[in-house]
């Protein structure tokens, strides 16, 4: 047998893609399945957006580009922070690539050494430990429960930081929660990461426009800018603007460490694609409407799927206030059910009677819960809580 690298055995692959090709597999053997597991908008690219990758292809924006990304694009990035965020970055503060993934890869690789640890509030995205197993150092998830928002506290992240501690992840609106931290909670945290002078913090602000009701989008920067020079802001087009195909996302930060990562990408992936450059320009430039109406899609069906998740027994919703996932506690309902002892039990128990495909909670750090996808028509969240309901019964 091969001998495999140990990099490679400290990591899992990605359960949420797992689930969503399980579902789809079952579809093919002609199972009604409804997938709720999707990480992606249901939505089309909007079509301004298409034809600009159309006119870049004909305009013989074929080819290789600069490593950190086109001048058009790099600057349509500074004009985004600058319009939606208030906040000055200059060309050499920018870097794009294949996904706002491939920036927290990017960041990982050009800061962490063996022994580092990055603190990352739990519930987290999938990827956030196993990128930085990859850069060889140690996740320390720090657990912030439905009691508290699923927000950590200032308190939480003092207790967490160690002297071996480089990297902090902040993620708002949260993948999968929704949840979304006040300007006052960010200062809060802020004021903590202030006095430990050796931590870089990554703000994923990948959900920024998806949010429902009276919720504001507010950057850690915006409430603590001396922390300006050590804070990587990673942003993209893939939920914005329903571009998840195209992979394009971007890295703001320090000059020093947007350099190093740009080093690493350039030994790895060298530039994004050069069309699908164009066409992020072009959503980042172009008309924001777009934006706006799939938002309010989101926003009615979130309303939808936290009110019938809360007429369940056994199952309590927090409303997110943003992205397009629900993540609500199942613990009672697991209870109730013979032979299901955790929320992977639970998923399966939903896939098996239900014909409805969720992720499992433990996937994010969150025994207990399942993450709910409303990135689908209406009619398909009404049948898909009308069948989980079904199962909840009958059982
Ligand atoms: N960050 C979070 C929190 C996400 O949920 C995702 C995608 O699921 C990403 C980053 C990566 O997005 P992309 O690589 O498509 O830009």
């Amino acid at each position: 047998d091969i001998q495999l690298a140990h990099r490679v055995q400290r990591i899992k692959p990605s359960p949420t893609l797992a689930v969503t090709a399980l579902a789809a597999q079952l579809k093919a053997q002609g199972r009604d399945i409804i997938s709720l597991s999707a990480g992606e908008p249901d939505f089309d690219t909007p079509s301004h957006i298409q034809e600009a990758a159309i006119e870049a292809m004909h305009a013989g924006q074929t080819r290789y580009t600069a490593v950190d990304g086109t001048g058009a694009l790099k600057a349509a990035i500074i004009g985004k922070f600058r319009r939606d965020n208030s906040l000055a970055f200059a060309p050499e503060q920018i870097l794009a690539s294949n996904g706002a993934k491939q920036s927290f890869y990017n960041l990982c690789e050009a800061l962490l050494n063996p022994g580092d640890e990055a603190v990352i509030p739990a519930p987290y995205w999938v990827s956030y430990p196993d990128i930085v197993l990859l850069a060889d150092a140690t996740p320390v998830p720090v657990f912030a429960g439905q009691e508290q928002g699923f927000k950590i506290t200032p308190a939480q992240l003092e207790a967490a930081i160690t002297p071996r501690t480089r990297l902090v992840v902040i993620n708002s609106p949260s993948n999968p929660t929704g949840a979304t931290y006040s300007a006052s909670e960010l200062a809060g945290l802020g004021e903590v990461l202030t006095r430990h002078p050796q931590i870089v913090i990554a703000s994923d602000d990948i959900y920024e426009p998806i949010l429902f009701g009276d919720t504001r989008f507010t950057n850690l920067l915006n409430v603590c800018p001396e922390l300006a020079e050590r804070t990587v802001i990673m942003n993209g087009v893939s939920k914005a603007y329903a571009m998840t195909g195209w992979r394009i996302g971007y890295a703001a930060g320090p000059k020093t460490l947007i350099g190093a990562m740009k080093k690493i990408q350039s030994q790895s992936t060298s530039n994004p694609n050069s069309i699908a450059q164009a066409a992020a320009a072009a959503a980042l430039d172009g008309d924001q409407a777009c934006v706006e109406t799939m938002r309010r899609a989101f926003e009615q069906r979130q309303q939808l799927v936290s009110e019938r998740l809360n007429a369940l027994p056994g199952i309590s919703c927090l409303a997110p206030a943003g992205t397009f996932y629900a993540f609500p506690n199942v613990t009672g309902a697991i209870k109730q059910l013979p032979g299901v002892e955790d929320d992977i039990g639970f998923t399966q128990h939903l896939l098996d009677a239900a014909g409805v495909a969720v992720v499992p909670g433990s996937a994010f750090g969150a025994a207990g819960h399942i993450r709910l996808s409303f990135a689908t028509s209406t009619a398909n969240l009404e049948e898909a809580l009308r069948r989980i309901a079904v199962s909840l019964k009958v059982a």
